[in-house]
């Protein structure tokens, strides 16, 4: 058994934050499932939405936050968290991420301006600020001598007092797979954070990476935290649709520049969406693919900025032409096959503004949290800020709170179980769940999809319940065990909601309620 002040389930920016807030007084353990840097924090493209500007103001940069969280965002939340913005910046820059810059401008960096925000207020590393702040922060996680970092080891679930058999809800640490060694390892501490991200997986198609599966909600949920708003998840609207290629974004700003959606036998169908045509907002062109794709039972539709001169092309996006190019696709001779993709989970565990769950000892930070910041949609950059703000201020917390005592745990016991037999009920079961997800859960829903959608994934649960039950666990058992709980999450969600609002549009409710409530899921304790 291996003890610990702190276990922290994910490498992300929310795991980085939290570990090195911590390292100085107390031993800590970060979880991950695959290595160090492996989490959609490293994906991260655009950058960090902050007030830096002396023209801009936290209350600008609330208002922008509210508007796009269309009336559920949570206003003490979304102040604390941009109030907290520039120090959390700062911290970023003393520790070295070299953000980019621009001696130009009174704060010596370049500021970009995204969707929503009404000022210049994104803070950014070229293109891929998200590696740039993982690798820096990553290595001074792995020189600390009070951090130990534990890859390709899995959380599989938490260690509560339920599980031993203790009064209360209190969390002593978690039990994860060791990948390597094939063996279950358990992991004590009297503090636990879940910062496992979210669960893009859950959708057949995704820009999320793949260890973005829902692990982290899903094991909050079974040891008795609540879950708000799962049933809002942001899609992006063009992701490239290619066999060898997974999660590509294709930018916005190729239909910025004038780039044309067109079904396969060339006809332009946007303009029959919306007035704005290609230009309309992010959900309302997520929205009219999904319709043109379900339609007309299409596997893609095609984004054409052929037309422009090739020079144009490649100047402009130069990463999106070098990257279809090696797939064989000439972006200046043909149009690109793209799909939405589902991008970001705007619900998550309930916690407060200290990360702190429904369950003692437990916290949860980053996408797998639901602090109210996001609403019923999340205003672009805001995600990484809330990871840092929310990752300190739960760090203070866990650093004023004794400890208490830990009591005997028991070792994982799989005297029980034997080697699976059959993988394929793995295979076959993570792909029929993502399917029927996008089919009937994805950007548009109906109270009858919704129904097809439960009664598919109560059968898939049930399999793998009795799946898990009698076999070793392996990586893959585990992840869909989670991907299954959370998809039923999104479902309930939804079916819930009856009104469309942000994110969440349906058929038989399209109308917005006048008054805005979260939904909010408690398991049976
Ligand atoms: C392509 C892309 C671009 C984006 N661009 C931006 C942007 O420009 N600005 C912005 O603010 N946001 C952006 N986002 C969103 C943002 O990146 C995420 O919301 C944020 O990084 C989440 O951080 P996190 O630490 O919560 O999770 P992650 O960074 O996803 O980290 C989760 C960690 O948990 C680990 N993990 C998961 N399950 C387990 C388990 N069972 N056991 C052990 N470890 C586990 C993973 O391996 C990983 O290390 C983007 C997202 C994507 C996918």
């Amino acid at each position: 058994m291996l003890k610990f002040d702190v276990v922290i389930v994910g490498s992300g920016l929310a795991g980085m934050t939290l570990a090195l807030h911590l390292a100085e007084r107390c031993k800590v353990a970060v979880v991950t499932k695959r290595d160090l840097l492996e989490g959609s924090s490293s994906y991260a493209q655009g950058g960090i939405a902050a007030v830096l500007d002396t023209d801009d103001t936290v209350e600008e940069h609330i208002r922008d936050t509210l508007v796009a969280g269309a009336g559920l965002c949570n206003a003490a939340t979304t102040r604390f968290i941009v109030e907290h913005s520039k120090e959390a910046i700062d911290w970023l820059i003393d520790l070295g991420v070299p953000f980019t810059r621009d001696a130009t401008h009174q704060t010596g960096y370049h500021l970009t301006r995204e969707g929503g925000h009404s000022h210049r207020r994104i803070i950014h590393a070229a293109d891929a600020t998200g590696a740039a702040v993982t690798t820096t922060l990553g290595q001074k996680l792995k020189a600390h001598p009070n951090i130990t970092v534990l890859e390709e080891h899995i959380a599989i679930d938490l260690i509560t007092s339920k599980r031993l058999g203790l009064e209360g809800r209190r969390a002593y640490g978690i039990y994860a797979l060791d990948k390597q060694a094939d063996r279950v390892v358990t992991i004590a501490a009297p503090h636990t954070i879940i910062a496992a991200g979210g669960a893009g997986k859950v959708y057949l198609y995704t820009t999320n990476p793949d260890t973005a599966t829902g692990d982290g909600i899903a094991m909050g949920w079974r040891a008795g935290c609540r879950v708000a708003n799962m049933e809002f998840i942001q899609f992006h609207p063009t992701c490239l649709y290619h066999p060898h290629s997974k999660s590509f974004l294709i930018s916005e700003a190729v239909r910025g520049e004038g780039g044309i959606l067109r079904l396969p036998d060339g006809t332009r169908f946007m303009p029959s969406h919306d007035a704005r045509a290609e230009l309309a907002p992010r959900d309302v062109v997520a929205r009219a693919i999904d319709f043109e794709m379900k339609k007309h039972g299409l596997d893609c539709v095609y984004l054409d900025i052929s037309y422009k001169p090739a020079h144009f092309i490649r100047e402009h996006f130069p990463n999106i032409y070098a990257h279809c190019l090696e797939l064989g696709i000439d972006i200046t001779q043909e149009p690109i096959p793209v799909v939405p993709a589902a991008h970001y989970t705007c619900g998550g565990l309930v916690t407060d503004l200290a990360g702190r769950t429904d369950v003692d000892g437990l916290y949860a930070v980053g996408e797998a949290a639901c602090t109210g910041l996001h609403g019923a949609n999340r205003l672009a950059s805001n995600s990484l800020l809330e990871c840092l703000v929310i990752g300190k201020a739960a760090a203070a917390d866990i650093l004023a709170t004794p400890p208490g005592t830990q009591p005997a745990i028991l070792d994982w016991d799989d005297s029980q179980v034997t080697d699976p037999d059959e993988e394929v009920v793995i295979s076959h079961n993570w792909d029929e769940l993502r399917r029927a997800m996008w089919d009937y859960v994805g950007i548009v829903r109906t109270n009858k999809r919704l129904e097809r959608a439960l009664h598919r994934i109560e059968l898939l649960r049930e399999e793998i319940s009795e799946y898990y039950r009698h076999f070793h666990v392996s990586n893959d058992l585990i992840e869909l065990r989670n991907l299954v709980v959370t998809a039923e999450l999104i479902v309930r969600s939804a079916m819930e909601r009856k009104e469309s609002r942000g994110l969440h549009y349906s058929r038989d409710y399209p109308e917005t309620l006048a008054e805005a409530h979260d939904t909010v899921l408690t398991p049976q304790r």
